[in-house]
């Protein structure tokens, strides 16, 4: 019988809309969409918790989302950003383990099964990653375990 592997899923938080946040903080506490122009039926890529209280989420048509929340700071994403963010945290996953399966820039999973006699359990090797992507990226990650 196979091994039972021990698979940790990362998510980071509204991600766009957390490293304008990190990047800009006049925006500490309002309202940020990160996506495309409502004139050109442009989606939104991410919303802050403070703009989700208005209903507002990923993939949602941009005017929609305006309507909704009409004060929201509406911003069109800085993609080179979040690419360099992504490959930060993507450091930080590399010292738990190899194996890392990205879903997107804020997304992967990690396959910790080889990584347990160093680092503990899984659930270990998670808050470590939570933690360490706080303290050194400054910004929020949920984990899951599979
Ligand atoms: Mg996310």
């Amino acid at each position: 019988m196979a091994q039972a592997r021990h698979i940790i899923h990362v998510d980071m938080d509204a991600f766009y809309a957390s490293v304008e946040k990190l990047d800009n903080p006049d925006l500490e506490g309002k309202p940020v969409i990160v996506g495309g122009d409502p004139e050109a039926r442009g989606v939104v890529s991410a919303a802050s918790y403070e703009a989700r209280k208005y209903g507002v989420h990923s993939a949602m048509p941009m005017s929609q989302a305006i309507r909704l929340c009409p004060r929201a700071v509406v911003l069109p994403g800085r993609m080179d950003r979040y690419c360099e963010i992504s490959e930060q945290i993507q450091a930080i996953f590399e010292n738990y383990t190899s194996m890392v399966e990205p879903l997107s820039l804020d997304e992967a999973f990690l396959d910790v099964t080889g990584s347990l006699r160093l680092h503990g359990s899984a659930q270990d090797i998670g808050m470590a990653i939570k933690t360490r992507i706080r303290r050194e990226i400054e910004l929020t990650a949920s984990v899951g375990f599979v």
